[in-house]
């Protein structure tokens, strides 16, 4: 070897600091080796949400919950399919809940302060064991504090000074004096950071900036522009890997073990080709490392491997100009809108889980074309609500119209004829949605009936906050595409996160968490937080073993 360290984490994703911090509590040293010239992955991008049942701010406010009841929530959404989901099991679900209050409490010990967002429901919140408000996030971070580490901090497209959760309110800024409020409370936030020489960042930002702040004060060693090529296999153990920098190849040595933290393979069309068809990586939003590096090494050494088909979906539209994918979740829940496949019919509940939506779609598209699908809305949608982070009213950019992204018709027909779908199918599926939305039920598809699907909508809106009739022209459409926020199947590994070989036998010094790894979740994503909970989770579980700290209390 040429440099050995205590333990070697592969890419900084959402487990890899997290672990950092553990090991240097435990007095051993760490080095994070990033392949992009950025720290944070896609985790530094994203909502930097955990989803942590009977977590201590439930408590604090008095929200009944208890591991118990977050394992039954977990049995009724995930378990379903747990046979032919080798990352789930009892024991790793009820792993997951314990562990993941473990480390949040850790993290707070080590100074980094979380906050809950109250009234997001489960993805689920009908089934067994459901409810909101167990997501919980960092509390937003002034990115100066980080000094010249600031210009290494992956930075994400939620530039405004407020968290997430309550961001999520401006879209209805045209209806709710709650939203109002919220986008003046951040103007002022945002002029008084100015005069004050802060840099708020919220979301993944604060999050990985907070970690990253942490990590570097715990004397974590972090190296950007780094790519791992290799695991060192010897006697049947992991003790270090192979990395290239500039051309040049070394060997790093891990006395204790290497946690592989390297992202999915969201930007990898042909890994997406085999098994994913039909998704594009242009679709994707994860950041531009997730190319499936250590999936493919974890196949060359025969790991035992699980759920590659799956993704955390994530519906979008792709607008003209460089400005990538956008999110059309929030936009299709509102009222006025509903989705059809290519022959013009509703084929599910345009609410719920962006990985469901997603793989309705796919499914969908077994029987009927459906990729893209139509989004269908009327003026009262194009007056009321934002589109593709355009603010409400008809004044679109020129080009949407002129490049096909947007397609109008004076009448539903027209509109039809605009997309190529038979115009008697959409009228017909308008006019039974229209009835729908008039009675505040859809007895097709039950959009509305979940708190989640209602929360999703606009809640000045009756009688259902999720359901409009699409009956005011001119009309409009977008195409919807099954994009996504990272794949989410790869590497199996057990209760303390170490990787298995095909056989099931475990590859000692071999820990792995986060999108490298077949989900904890299985082949569904129960709510907000179910990706990035369990990468710092698994992450916590894996420097903990590997310390040899077992179940003790750190
Ligand atoms: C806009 C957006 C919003 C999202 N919101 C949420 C949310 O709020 N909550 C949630 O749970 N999920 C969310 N997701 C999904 C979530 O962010 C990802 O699934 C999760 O962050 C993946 O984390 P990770 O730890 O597996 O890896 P990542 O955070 O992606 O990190 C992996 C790192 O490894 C590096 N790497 C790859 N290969 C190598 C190599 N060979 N050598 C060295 N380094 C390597 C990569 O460059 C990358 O930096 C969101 C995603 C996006 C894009």
């Amino acid at each position: 070897m040429d440099e050995t360290f205590d333990f070697v984490v592969v890419g900084s994703g959402g487990g890899s600091m997290c672990a950092g911090l553990v090991m240097r509590q435990a007095g051993k040293s760490v080095l994070i080796l990033e392949k992009t010239d950025l720290i944070g992955g896609s985790t530094a991008k994203a909502g930097g949400v955990m989803w942590i049942p009977a977590n201590r701010f439930m408590k604090e406010a008095g929200v009944a919950d208890s591991v118990e009841q977050g394992e039954r929530y977990l049995d009724a959404v995930v378990a379903a399919r747990e046979g032919d989901a080798p990352g789930t099991s009892r024991e790793r679900r009820r792993t997951y809940i314990t562990e993941a209050n473990a480390m949040l409490e850790f993290l707070i010990r080590q100074g980094v302060p979380f906050e809950r967002a109250p009234h997001w429901p489960d993805y689920y919140d009908d089934r067994d064991g459901g409810t909101l408000g167990r997501t919980v996030h960092a509390k937003l971070f002034d990115v100066n504090e980080l000094g010249a580490w600031k210009a290494k901090l992956r930075p994400n497209a939620f530039q405004m000074p407020v968290p997430i959760y309550n961001a999520m309110i401006l879209p209805l800024i045209n209806r709710s004096w709650k939203a109002k409020w919220t986008a003046a409370k951040m103007v002022l936030k945002g002029l008084t950071a100015k005069l004050t020489g802060k840099h708020w960042v919220t979301a993944g930002a604060a999050l990985q900036g907070r970690m990253l702040q942490a990590a570097l004060k715990a004397g974590v060693e972090l190296r950007t522009g780094i790519a791992v090529k290799e695991v060192v296999i010897e006697d049947g153990a992991c003790t270090g890997v192979v990395v290239e920098k500039d051309g040049l190849r070394m060997r790093i040595g891990a006395r204790l073990g290497v946690l592989l933290n390297a992202g999915g393979f969201a930007h990898n069309q042909d890994m997406r080709n085999k098994y994913i068809p039909g998704t594009r990586s242009e679709w994707s939003i994860a950041a531009e490392g997730d190319t499936g590096d250590m999936h493919r090494e974890m196949m060359r050494i025969g790991a035992q491997m699980g759920q590659m088909e799956e993704m955390v979906g994530n519906q979008n539209m792709m607008p003209p100009g460089d400005g990538g994918p956008a999110g059309a979740q929030m936009q299709l829940c509102k009222p006025h809108a509903f989705l059809v496949d290519q022959s013009g019919q509703r084929y599910m509940n345009e609410g719920g889980s962006y990985m469901l939506f997603c793989q309705n779609m796919l499914e969908r598209h077994r029987t009927v074309p459906a990729l893209p699908s139509w989004m269908i809305m009327d003026s009262q949608f194009i007056r009321t609500y934002m589109l593709a982070a355009t603010l409400p009213g008809a004044n679109k950019p020129a080009d949407w119209l002129s490049s096909g992204f947007l397609r109008k018709g004076d009448t539903i027909e027209d509109l039809a004829m605009a997309c190529g779908i038979q115009p008697a199918a959409l009228k017909d599926t308008t006019e039974r949605f229209n009835r729908f939305a008039r009675q505040g039920k859809d007895e097709d598809f039950g959009r509305g009936d979940r708190a989640y699907d209602r929360f999703l909508g606009d809640y000045t809106h009756g009688p259902n906050a999720t359901l409009g009739t699409v009956e005011q022209g001119p009309f409009y459409a977008v195409a919807i595409n099954p994009g996504d926020v990272g794949t989410f199947g790869g590497v199996v590994t057990d209760s303390a996160a170490r990787v298995l070989r095909e056989d099931g036998a475990v590859i000692r010094g071999l820990y792995a968490t986060g999108t490298t790894t077949a989900a904890v979740m299985g082949r569904t994503y129960p709510g907000a937080g179910c990706s990035i909970g369990p990468s710092f989770t698994w992450g916590f579980v894996a420097a903990k073993h590997a310390a040899g700290l077992g179940n003790q209390s750190i």
